[in-house]
């Protein structure tokens, strides 16, 4: 009974008091292409929580960046999921919302991280058999667990079902109880794998045929996927409770200004450098404490808003690529994982350096320079 009481009073405290900053990690994956891109990786793991790249001004020279964890090219689905994801799931039972977001430039890896593929599956998979699972093994008479989702898409700032796909702009609210809410947003409740599947399977690839039509779409929209944890309990005075996380394949973070300046491409381009750009101050402000932050300014963040700082258990993983080709996209994914987190400058180790000095990345222009980060 005391075992009871004093638990409750530390989730209150937690729960009301202490603001949780964001965890950051950082993934880097395998190198996928032959010959000259494999020989030079420009990132190299220093250990679990380090990694160092070199620095484009001076090849005598790289810099190490330190984050919650870092998994390198050998790390595996499971290694992501255990040491960084599971973790944050039992928080749901508690009522605490959670999310998960996969940051990075387009074929860095966030779709193989948030989604895999059957003999590899990623975090999505893996978090709703648990939750799944846990919502199971925790219902009793008296309390019991249901478990609901839904699948949307943000796409130039407009939110969009994919269970029931519609032109259509769903409005975001904001309940009494500061909780976030999609009205008119689909929601099934799931019972097992074999109905999420049933319902997500198909949206996704809906999604991923329209994104290779409409100009790989996929890349240029967030999708969030939202699982949603019910409690009921039986006694009279506990009323619902309604747990969420959210699990985000944001769209690619490259610099889409290089890429294409007309038209569409232009449009989405700018709801993604400011979509993006929002996220990066809403981090910011969380991790450092600071009085404002800017929810209100992107619709991503104004969906997060209940799940992202605050008592919520947040997570980026961000994605990085090893090939030269990635080197700016690397390291402006860096730079946004990186802030408040621990970087240093150092000498690059010998061996990596490579034997001509032929090392350097196109350089795309020259405002790009990460330098006030190495300092
Ligand atoms: P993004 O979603 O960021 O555009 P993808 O997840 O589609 O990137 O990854 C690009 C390619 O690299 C895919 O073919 C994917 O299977 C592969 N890939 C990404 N990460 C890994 C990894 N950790 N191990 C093996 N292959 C990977
Ligand atoms: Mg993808």
């Amino acid at each position: 009974m005391a075992t009871h009481q004093r638990l409750s009073r530390a989730d209150f405290h937690r729960s009301d008091n202490v603001s949780e900053q964001v965890q950051v990690c950082v993934r880097l994956r395998p190198a996928v292409g032959t010959g000259q891109d494999q020989e030079a990786s420009c990132v190299r793991r220093v250990d679990s929580h380090s990694l160092e790249i070199l620095n484009w001004k001076n090849e005598m020279e790289s810099v190490k960046y330190k984050f919650d964890a870092f998994y390198g090219e050998t790390a595996t689905q499971w290694d992501v999921y255990t040491g960084s994801v599971k973790p944050v799931l039992h928080h749901l039972l508690k009522g605490q919302n959670a999310s998960i977001l996969a940051y990075g430039p387009t074929g860095a890896g966030k779709t193989h991280t948030m989604l895999g593929n059957p003999d590899q599956p990623g975090v999505i998979p893996r978090a709703v058999r648990d939750v799944l699972q846990m919502t199971r093994e925790a219902s009793e008479d008296k309390c019991r667990y249901s478990v609901s989702m839904s699948y949307l898409e943000i796409y130039q700032e407009k939110v969009l079902d994919l269970l029931t796909p519609s032109l259509r702009d769903l409005p975001i609210r904001e309940d009494r109880n500061h909780n976030i809410l999609v009205p008119d947003l689909t929601q099934k409740e799931i019972t097992s794998v074999a109905d999420f599947e049933s319902h997500f399977l198909p949206a996704s690839r809906k999604r991923t045929v329209a994104s290779t039509q409409l100009n790989q779409r996929s890349s240029r929209s967030h999708s969030v996927l939202l699982v949603l944890v019910n409690r009921i309990r039986d006694l009279p005075t506990y009323s619902h409770q309604t747990a969420k996380l959210c699990l985000i394949d944001l769209a690619g973070s490259e610099d889409n200004r290089r890429t294409g300046n007309q038209g569409l491409r232009l449009k989405e381009s700018g709801a993604i450098n400011s979509s993006l750009f929002v996220l990066s101050k809403v981090v910011d402000a969380l991790n450092q404490g600071l009085p404002r932050v800017p929810y209100r300014d992107s619709k991503l963040t104004r969906l997060l808003q209940d799940s992202l700082g605050g008592s919520a258990h947040s997570l980026i993983i961000a994605n990085i690529a090893p090939e030269k080709k990635y080197y700016f996209d690397t390291l402006t994914s860096l730079n946004f994982a990186a802030k408040s987190k621990q970087i240093v400058n150092k000498p690059f180790t010998q061996k990596v350096l490579p034997q001509t000095g032929s090392w350097k990345p196109a350089k795309p222009e020259e405002t790009e320079s990460p330098h006030n980060h190495s300092e």
